[in-house]
């Protein structure tokens, strides 16, 4: 484990030692399918060992074990029903789907558990744990759970919710 960060750049040095005995002009072709094979496993292996690779297929197996029940529709209707970010309020930016109980805290991607929340809020709250942050931003805790609640009754009743 300690030799993670140094063996990362080891298929990269192994690649250009390996270029620097195929010389351009001498065994050409030789040299093209070493750098062509070296280049496609240090590629692969970076990819595979990058940590934004790891935190992708970690988020993709949370994913595939949540339920995912959130129609374009009731999508809709929250953005209109919060009228901007859930959390500052902003009306003016992209919203994005943020689950109000991060999915790795057991979340899941449903009507109840969504907020559409700015770039920035987003982004900020993270895995986060909503009320906790909240405070610490000096946002509304109360007025966001008291909403977040009427919103979630009045969508439950007017849309329906599929599960
Ligand atoms: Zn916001």
């Amino acid at each position: 484990m300690l030799n993670i960060a140094r063996s990362v750049h080891g298929p990269l040095v192994g690649a250009r030692s390996v270029a620097s005995l195929f010389p351009a002009g001498a065994g050409a072709l030789h040299g093209v399918r070493a750098a062509a094979i070296v280049g496609a496993y240090a590629g692969a292996v970076a990819v595979n060992r990058s940590r934004r690779a790891r935190a992708a297929r970690k988020r993709k197996r949370r994913m595939d074990g949540v339920e995912h029940d959130l129609s374009d529709e009731q999508w809709a209707a929250l953005k209109a029903a919060w009228g901007g970010c859930a959390y500052c309020g902003a009306v003016d930016r992209p919203l994005q789907r943020d689950c109000v109980l991060a999915l790795s805290r057991g979340g899941r991607y449903t009507l109840d558990n969504i907020a559409p929340a700015c770039g920035t809020c987003n982004a900020s709250k993270c895995n986060a744990e909503v009320t906790g942050w909240l405070r610490r931003k000096r946002l509304d805790e109360r007025a966001f759970l008291l909403r977040h609640l009427e919103i979630k009754a009045a969508l439950a009743t007017g849309l329906g919710s599929p599960s």
